[in-house]
């Protein structure tokens, strides 16, 4: 938990200074002319590398494949390095970018969703000029039931408390009957009106059986129709901008198949927030022409490029 509290509050500090720095710094007309902002200055962009490794139970949650003849992939630590690739690329271009996992530790899902929706509500509270006090009310009831989620989750165990059931929904909940709850409504609600945040959540694909034929790179988001008992808000078109974008620059830059896979479905990292999001599967680390692409050490680059190109013409269409 101490670990992951550290991150968290320094994420958290950032993400106040940003919005901070957003009103307090704009530009002079003199700055303007002698300075050209870097493209991706005052946005922010949150990288979420799937999974990560339980010290306790010396288990890497994600798994890690071989089979004969191909060398041992650690999903978790691949996309660790491919978040840490895409930050450094990102912050060339005058972005802010905020790691929900920095190190190879676990976090847990509900926690990585506390923390985004933490930050969102940061920075609506930083965008909204002379914020009432009913609102500032409201934003600080909102973020104690966030971090009340993330003081319960224990990652020793991997488990949560009762918050975080009762708040969110489970990640493997196929009913979609479920209505999101009422404080969690109002985050998304709240969440629609933030700028120049999204969020992006990395893993690497698998079958169950390996090595497979299928391969290629899959992006997903939510709409308002998949889901629409849970919630019916949602910023599905930039979310399936944001997914799409990430399928061809991907694609095209690692030389992955693009299997044309913009596809919608609910899953956990793109439901439970309401900034515009996506989650790309990157490459089949179970297929034989994908692994071998993802294990070459220029990959990071190339798959950073990819996501830089998609950022920067989500922002700049
Ligand atoms: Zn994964």
């Amino acid at each position: 938990m101490k670990k992951f509290f550290t991150i968290f509050v320094l994420a958290l500090l950032l993400a106040a200074r940003i919005g901070g720095r957003a009103l307090a710094d704009t530009p002079t007309p003199t700055e303007t002319q002698t300075e050209t902002p870097a493209p991706l200055a005052g946005k922010t962009v949150v990288i979420d590398a799937g999974h990560g490794y339980n010290d306790s139970r010396e288990v890497y949650y994600g798994g890690s494949y071989s089979w004969p003849g191909a060398a041992q992939y650690i999903e978790a630590n691949r996309v660790l390095a491919l978040a840490e690739e895409t930050k450094r690329l990102l912050e060339e271009q005058g972005a802010t970018v905020i790691l929900t996992r920095e190190t190879r530790a676990m976090v847990g899902s509900y926690a990585r969703m506390c923390m985004m929706n933490t930050i969102a509500l940061q920075f609506l509270r930083a965008q909204t000029v002379n914020p009432p006090a009913e609102l500032l009310a409201e934003l600080e009831y909102l973020t104690n039931i966030l971090r009340g989620i993330i003081d319960e989750y224990d990652p020793v165990t991997d488990n949560n408390g009762p918050g975080a059931e009762l708040y969110f929904d489970t990640p493997y909940d196929n009913t979609l009957k479920r209505k999101a709850h009422p404080d969690m409504k109002r985050i998304f609600d709240h969440s629609r009106k933030v700028k120049d945040l999204i969020f992006i959540s990395i893993h690497t694909n698998a079958t169950t059986a390996s090595p497979t034929q299928t391969n290629g790179t899959v992006t997903y988001y939510m709409d308002n129709k998949f889901n629409k008992n849970y919630y019916s808000s949602y910023r599905e078109k930039e979310n399936a901008r944001l997914a799409n974008l990430l399928l061809q620059y991907v694609s095209t830059q690692t030389g992955l198949s693009n299997t044309g896979k913009n596809a919608v479905n609910d899953y956990f990292m793109i439901r439970e927030l309401n900034v515009p999001a996506a989650l790309i599967e990157v490459g089949f680390h179970t297929n034989w022409g994908d692994h071998r692409i993802m294990t070459d050490p220029a990959f990071s680059r190339k798959f950073a490029q990819g996501v830089l190109l998609a950022v920067l013409e989500f922002y700049n269409p």
